[in-house]
């Protein structure tokens, strides 16, 4: 059921013991918006607490409470009232479902988030990232804005819109990222944090950008990693962006090997819906930028998807 944000605030003040979570592979949305949360909702005199099933890339590491973000073990129960999904519709949770029957309210901005699964969904796709939501949810609930809070806040809507480069930067964005900063963030040391790569992931970006192929005219650039060249380094985080600059190109994608039979696709468009494509393959996401997890081999799966990217940019097969 579709509800506003105000009776989202409604029902997380009747609450008194809340799960709070988000998406597997974690980005700092997904992070940085149910961190906020929990600190939010304890402010208010709640039990909070957030699981996320997955593990989380170093640079997160270092937000606020970030310590505290528990995995769910097999057989494992948590006594609440309320399960808040974050950032996600309800099928990218791991087993955090497992944990709790409490009723689910889902607080998100995919454009691709139909509410299938959860009992109230509040979705606003004009929100760059869920962490704006988060921040004008925490003003409905009148709670304070601690310097801990506007940093997990900040990181996600810096993260989520490119550091406020992407089409999703809007008038509002910078107004909240205004009023964070004024709350206590400083957004240098947030952008160093994030930009920060290992020695392996910059190898591994050489190898990425070793295995740059083009099609359809230059219309779309795609990095095809297998699961050895995978194994080298922890995150792919950043790659797309090296290759959606390509002044020739519309849709960029990266295709990776996470285990046999198992190819992460994330892409990035200047102007097709890739998240039309994305769903279609069985993931989502937003107009220009959107994933989905293909089940086959990794040449098997580039055909699925430079077929489906063809389709979607009208071109025939390459
Ligand atoms: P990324 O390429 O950064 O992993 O994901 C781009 C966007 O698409 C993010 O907003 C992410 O949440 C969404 N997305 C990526 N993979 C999936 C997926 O498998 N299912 C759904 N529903 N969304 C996805
Ligand atoms: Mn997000």
């Amino acid at each position: 059921m579709l509800i506003t944000l105000k009776d989202a605030a409604t029902k997380l003040r009747a609450a008194n013991k809340i799960l709070i979570t988000a998406h597997i592979q974690p980005d700092g949305d997904a992070i940085g918006s149910t961190l906020a949360t929990m600190q939010i909702l304890r402010g208010l005199g709640k039990t909070a607490q957030v699981f996320i099933d997955d593990t989380v890339r170093k640079n997160l590491h270092a937000l606020p409470h970030f310590d505290e973000i528990r995995r769910p073990v097999s057989g494992e129960t948590f006594d609440a009232d309320l399960l808040l999904i974050l950032d996600t519709s309800a099928e990218r949770l791991g087993n955090v479902r497992k944990l709790t029957n409490a009723p689910a309210l889902n607080i998100d901005h995919h454009i691709t988030n139909t509410g299938a699964d959860v009992d109230y969904l509040y979705v606003d796709k004009d929100a760059a990232a869920t962490c704006e939501i988060v921040y004008r949810l925490a003003r409905e609930l009148d709670a304070e804005i601690t310097p801990e809070i506007a940093t997990c806040l900040y990181t996600g809507i810096a993260t989520d819109t490119g550091f406020f480069q992407f089409s999703n930067t809007r008038a509002h964005t910078l107004a909240i990222a205004s009023e964070l900063i004024t709350a206590g963030v400083s957004p240098h040391f947030i952008s160093e944090r994030m930009e920060s790569k290992s020695l392996a992931e910059v190898q591994g970006l050489a190898a990425a950008l070793n295995s740059l192929k083009m099609y359809f005219g230059d219309k779309v650039a795609g990095m095809i990693l297998d699961h050895a060249t995978m194994k080298k380094f922890d995150s792919t985080e950043g790659f797309i962006d090296e290759i959606r600059v390509i002044d020739t190109v519309d849709v960029a994608f990266l295709l990776s090997e996470r285990a046999p039979n198992v190819c992460r696709v994330s892409m990035r468009s200047k102007g097709v819906d890739v998240s039309k494509i994305a769903t279609s393959l069985g993931g989502g996401g937003h107009v220009r930028a959107a994933g989905c997890t293909l089940k086959t081999t990794l040449d098997e799966a580039e055909k699925i998807l430079v077929g489906a990217i063809g389709n979607a940019l009208g071109v025939g097969n390459d």
